[in-house]
């Protein structure tokens, strides 16, 4: 990752730098539901619209689309033994988001990008 942003506290750098997870259901964007557009943490980037965010459960903020298709970086992870996922960076710097995940709703992409709320920013589009 590209550090971008000075004042990224030592618990964002967990994630965004060493590939951390944040607790589920702990998330401030976890049930979070405004109108507006996720942004990179350390960089900025737009990543997600709130039209796309969805309650998938799981205890982290949900989305069923990139905010455009150049936003996102996919990497293969084979961290987990046995369990083959696709990382999601910010394709600007490099921070870690989450995961992609093939379980989302089948109504519109079928994919569930599952990301911390810690590696975003939220800007509200109603001011
Ligand atoms: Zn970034």
């Amino acid at each position: 990752m590209k550090k971008i942003n000075d004042a990224l506290t030592e618990e964002e750098l967990i994630v965004l730098r060493d590939k951390g997870t944040e607790r589920p259901f702990t998330g401030k964007f976890n049930a979070f539901f405004e109108h507006g557009i996720y942004k990179c943490k350390n960089c900025n980037q737009p990543l997600f619209k709130s039209d796309t965010k969805f309650d998938a459960g799981c205890g982290w903020p949900s989305f069923f689309e990139a905010a455009n298709e150049d936003a996102i970086t996919y990497r293969e992870d084979n961290s987990i033994l046995g369990r083959p996922r696709t990382e999601i960076l910010c394709s600007n710097c490099d921070a870690h988001l989450g995961h992609v995940f093939e379980d989302g709703p089948v109504d519109k992409t079928g994919l569930r990008y599952c990301v911390n709320s810690i590696s975003m920013d939220f800007e509200s589009e109603n001011n």
